[in-house]
């Protein structure tokens, strides 16, 4: 394998590495799977491979054990490359937005937005209007409603969006304000709250963005047809992750000395890769067909694997099987991954296996338990092998999320 050699501290980096986030993928014991974890239920034969020649253990994430639970996608995803995300701002509005493609200034105020289903009374009946997808006459329809605040809005895979409004002369906004997503069925849409006397004017842009929202979401055709055919419509908009502030960081080239690129399709993965400098292979995930979506990530995958020496590689069907409770499909999602990893030609390259974070089947969201990890080089040939899952892991060195691909581009750096 050519390779120009990189450097991090005085390790000098000789393979190539395929840096695997298979989101959510860890989880607890059940029953229905005699004590396993899905991971540990799963069939993985690539993985055993993996672990026959290399290591595994758990990773902390920065949330764990803390009273106030850091469960967020993009503090766990800078975690997982390698960056302390309580040491910078890191709202997920902005960083989506980037990730976008749209134009941020410092001081715009961003945010991410679900397309929900409500009732009359603003009853949340469906927090991603039945995971609803190709909304953008919706996002016609918003970017043409009356408001005060010049804003931008853009929808983009499945049931979300983001809002991104424009700062001025006399306009600044606060990111101290208090949640409007209640993230349950059965409540209804909270209203923003000032957290400090400076946020008023940001908390009543968003409630009466969160109004206006419904009213030209609630008069779209589009919503009116997806009545008709009995689906739910799309007719609130849940913002959350608010942010008003842009991180500067250190190059991901610069700090860890390798010439890196992402394969992801999710807006928070592609923000995050943009803002660390490293390039990004897109791929539509959440397309709604878990077979379809691994065939399109081969050939940007294969892409980056020759022309990169580090490749971050993004998974995100197992996460949403955690999100929907749906244990058997953990399971084959697990399954379909190990599949695709053990069919890539690898030549030699490390192999790194972690999540940014557990996503329980038994409650169906993020969690801050400690998270699986593995990393080595296949060794096919290794028969009888250990099993890959959470009782090798327990017995495996335990590492801060944070010094995970420190400690992959160590490996990477052995003959
Ligand atoms: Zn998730």
């Amino acid at each position: 394998m050519i390779l120009k050699a990189g450097r991090y501290k005085s390790f000098v980096i000789r393979r190539k590495i395929l840096c695997c986030l298979l989101d959510g993928y860890g989880d607890v014991r059940y029953g229905e799977l005699g004590r396993k974890t899905p991971l540990e239920y799963a069939e993985t034969p690539f993985f055993d491979a993996l672990l026959a020649g290399g290591t595994c253990g758990f990773m902390e994430p920065v949330g764990l054990g803390r009273e106030v639970p850091i469960t967020d996608a993009s503090t766990m995803t800078f975690s997982f490359l390698g960056y302390d995300a309580r040491k910078f701002p890191h709202g997920r509005g902005i960083i989506e937005a980037i990730g976008e493609g749209m134009r941020v200034r410092d001081g715009d105020f961003a945010a991410r937005c679900n397309f929900a289903t409500v009732s009359q009374d603003g009853t949340i009946t469906d927090l991603r209007a039945g995971r609803i997808r190709d909304t953008k006459e919706l996002e016609t329809a918003l970017n043409g409603m009356p408001f005060p605040v010049p804003f931008e809005f853009r929808a983009t895979a499945g049931h979300r969006g983001i809002a991104v409004f424009r700062s001025g002369k006399n306009r600044r906004f606060s990111e101290d304000i208090t949640s409007v997503d209640p993230h349950v069925v059965g409540r209804k849409i909270m209203r923003a709250k000032p957290l400090k006397p400076s946020a008023k004017k940001t908390a009543d842009l968003v409630n009466l963005f969160v109004e206006r929202s419904r009213e030209a979401l609630a008069a779209s055709p589009f919503n009116k047809k997806r009545k008709a055919r009995g689906l739910p419509p799309a007719n609130a908009l849940l913002p959350r992750g608010f942010s008003a502030k842009v991180p500067r960081l250190e190059p991901f080239p610069e700090k860890y000395g390798v010439r890196a690129c992402g394969v992801t399709g999710v807006a928070i993965n592609k923000g995050i890769c943009k803002l660390l400098g490293i390039p990004i292979k897109r791929v539509d995930e959440d397309v709604g067909d878990n077979a379809k979506e691994m065939k399109m990530k081969l050939t940007p995958t294969l892409e980056a694997l020759r022309n990169y020496a580090f490749v971050f590689l993004h998974f995100k069907t197992i996460d949403m099987a955690g999100h929907d409770g749906d244990l058997w499909r953990k399971v084959s999602e697990i399954e379909r991954t190990d599949a695709f990893l053990g069919g890539l030609p690898l030549d030699g390259a490390v192999v790194a296996v972690g999540a940014d974070h557990c996503t329980p089947c038994k409650i169906g969201g993020h969690s801050t338990d400690a998270i699986p990890y593995l990393f080595g080089t296949p060794d096919k040939g290794a028969r009888g092998g250990r099993k890959f899952g959470d009782s090798e892991c327990a017995r495996g060195k335990r590492i801060k999320q944070y010094d995970f691909v420190g400690e992959v581009l160590k490996a990477a750096s052995r003959r």
